[in-house]
């Protein structure tokens, strides 16, 4: 029965330190968000305790009734967020939903086409040292040196050249919508099986203001916590009941053992959120967003610093920056917005010159500040904030003091009692 502050001071403070800093900064990370204190509530509940092996009304353990309610309330609510016919939602997170995926849809040694890593490709989508890499034969598509964007003629030319098991759509820093009906025809062209990993654009799909590839895909994986802004978790969509055998037993017992009952929890709530207008709402003022960001940072003062957007602009909820002839490295561009109390990840552009752990590029995003209720006057006021910065002489402590207005106008998680 002792508090947390009581237990443990040390992990007290940490919680604090944290919330402060989601409080003073501002959050610009693409795949970052925050989420409703409803999905707060049920993810630190006494659903933690509990093991649920197996799926609802099918478990290997006893005392399962309540924790079925709450999965097939998350599953029901995926299904109809997403039009899908089938959906699990036990997943740990996005990458464990893509294991499971390519264990339902591949073996072992079959090969796998996906977006090359270093243009904007995920993890799983088969970099070497990941599971991805090391279990499957990996060919990928690049974007095209002129436009950055995915040329579907040249993602049809390696299908046909590697006849993959498994074509997969999806990305993780890319700033344009995927052509899905493309990729449709040519997973058909070549017998192989259509994977959307729609990680990061899910929460627009809910929204409708973003193609929704439950119809053309044989399969979907997604994140909860990235755009839908719910729990750190993944999910598994597909329209056809028929795969439902083969990706429930990848997902458990092929890749988990006992499902995390408070995320699936937060998932119903998050599902439940994304059917309202409210969310709509703030899809809207995502993309809004970001399409300010991009407009001010392609500005000819901006510009003359040598930033520029990659592709010219964006479609969905980040921009792209690319920093080849601007006079800092992604590196110190992140550094330096971190002073101003803007937080971003540094990102490899498409035929980056620098390592990854320097790179050309940032990668920025909206849906946090989105949720955090930004509106126009106040993307706008951050991508001037943002552009400022990234010309040569930035006056710091002036660009903290309007970071400092900002996050002060828009207070976050108010009242909130930690422990
Ligand atoms: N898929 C894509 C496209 C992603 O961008 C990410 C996260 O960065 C993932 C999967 C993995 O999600 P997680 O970090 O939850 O494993």
């Amino acid at each position: 029965t002792a508090s947390l502050g009581a237990v443990d001071p040390e992990i007290a403070a940490v919680l604090d330190q944290e919330l402060a800093r989601q409080r003073d900064s501002l959050e610009m990370i693409a795949s970052e968000n925050f989420v409703p204190r409803a999905v707060l509530q049920a993810s630190g509940s006494v659903l933690t305790n509990k093991y649920a092996e197996g799926y609802p009304g099918r478990r290997y353990y006893g005392g399962c009734e309540a924790v079925d309610i709450a999965e097939n309330l998350a599953i029901e609510r995926a299904k109809a967020l997403f039009g899908a016919e089938y959906a699990n939602v036990q997943p740990h997170s996005g990458a464990s939903a893509n294991a499971a995926v390519m264990h339902a849809f591949a073996r072992a040694g079959d090969k796998l086409l996906g977006l090359d890593l270093a243009h904007g490709g995920h993890l799983t989508h088969g970099m070497k040292i990941n599971f991805s890499g090391r279990l499957y034969d990996i060919a990928s598509y690049e974007v095209d040196p002129d436009t950055y964007r995915i040329d579907m003629d040249v993602v049809r030319q390696r299908a046909l050249e590697h006849r993959p098991k498994v074509i997969v759509a999806g990305w993780s820093a890319y700033p344009r919508q995927l052509d899905f009906e493309a990729f449709r025809s040519i997973a058909d062209e070549v017998g192989a099986a259509l994977w959307v990993d729609m990680a990061h654009f899910a929460g627009l799909v809910a929204a409708g203001l973003h193609p929704n590839p439950v119809p053309l895909a044989d399969v979907v994986s997604s994140t909860v916590h990235k755009t839908i802004g719910g729990p750190r978790s993944g999910f598994i969509l597909s329209r056809d009941p028929e795969h439902a055998k083969k990706l429930n037993s990848a997902v458990f017992p092929g890749q988990q053992g006992g499902p995390l009952m408070h995320a699936i929890a937060a998932k119903a709530v998050a599902f439940k959120l994304a059917g309202t207008e409210e969310f709509v709402q703030r899809q809207e003022r995502t993309l809004e967003g970001a399409r300010i960001l991009a407009e001010r940072l392609l500005a000819s003062d901006v510009a003359e610093s040598g930033a520029t957007v990659l592709s010219g602009g964006t479609d969905v909820h980040l921009v792209l920056v690319d920093l080849r002839n601007s006079q800092l490295d992604g590196k110190q561009a992140e550094d330096l917005l971190h002073e101003v109390g803007i937080t971003v990840n540094r990102n490899s552009v498409p035929f980056d010159p620098r390592p990854p752990m320097v790179t050309s590029g940032l990668r920025i995003g909206t849906p946090a500040l989105a949720t955090r209720g930004f509106g126009a006057a106040e993307f706008t006021e951050v991508a001037d904030i943002i552009a400022e910065a990234l010309k040569p002489g930035p006056d710091v402590e002036a660009l903290r003091g309007r970071v400092a207005k900002l996050a002060a106008d828009f207070p976050l998680y108010e009242g909130l009692e930690q422990y």
